[in-house]
């Protein structure tokens, strides 16, 4: 596999081509942002801890026959991933209610939800990514019915291997967000995960004392952030 061009520079990962047309490479970079963009830094170790929670994550999934773009880990900061057409959607979903849910319908953070609540965002740093339903998916042509559903299905697929393996390692899975594409060697078949499952995407508090073990740690100035990032990775078994 050779490394070729920068394709594009996201927030937090670098995406290279390789001489494969339907493979790219992820780089992890230690950059760390918040609120759009708004708020930067560069924390070391981020990078390479970031890329071992995601193989072991998606190593995770896979084996529990929940399908992505992850093929695999080529050195400390880069993996290997099926280039994607991406759907500019963004899945999330909700054990507790906090962040944005907690602020938009005035509910304190903790709340326990008595059952898991998906809610779908369009992709748009410009926009700050709004809250969008079914409808204006469908119907502004982000993507199909069948897409709807296979997003909702897998997204509940992962909560049910996630929720537990964070649990047993004492920690709250308390919500995350996945992003879905089309693999482009396979453009009709159906969606697989994209992008990457790790602490910048999720919150994760500690079961007993409640501590945050995510990126709030960053957005709300808590410090110590990569410290309970690779925290996490002891814990849930990531070999660092
Ligand atoms: N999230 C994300 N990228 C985004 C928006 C949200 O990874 O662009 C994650 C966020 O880390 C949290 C979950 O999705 O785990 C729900 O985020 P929320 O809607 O509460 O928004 P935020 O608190 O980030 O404004």
């Amino acid at each position: 596999m050779e490394k070729r061009q920068e394709l594009y520079k996201g927030k937090a990962k670098t995406v290279f081509a390789t001489d494969d047309p339907h493979r790219l490479i992820m780089h992890y970079r230690d950059d760390v942002s918040a609120f759009d963009g708004a708020k930067l830094a560069k924390l070391d170790l981020k990078g390479e801890t970031n890329n071992k929670i995601n193989a072991y994550v998606m190593g995770k999934l896979a084996a529990t026959g929940v399908p992505s773009h992850f093929v695999g880990m080529l050195d400390e900061r880069e993996s290997l991933v099926k280039a994607m057409k991406m759907v500019p959607v963004e899945c999330v979903v909700r054990n507790v209610c906090a962040g944005s849910m907690a602020k938009r319908y005035g509910i304190a953070e903790g709340t326990k939800l008595a059952e898991p609540i998906f809610e779908f965002f369009l992709k748009s740093d410009a926009l700050h990514d709004p809250l969008c339903n079914d409808d204006h998916i469908r119907v502004l042509g982000w993507a199909t019915l069948r897409e709807i559903g296979e997003m909702k299905a897998i997204t509940h697929r992962v909560n049910a291997v996630l929720k537990p393996l964070f649990a047993a390692a004492g920690i709250d899975l308390v919500d995350y967000k996945l992003e879905f594409g089309h693999p482009t060697d396979d453009p009709d078949g159906p969606l697989v995960l994209g992008d990457e499952f790790t602490p910048d995407g999720c919150r994760l508090w500690d079961a007993k004392t409640g501590e945050k073990l995510d990126k709030d740690r960053f957005r709300r100035d808590l410090g110590e952030v990569i410290e309970h990032y690779r925290e996490v990775a002891r814990r849930i078994g990531v070999p660092l």
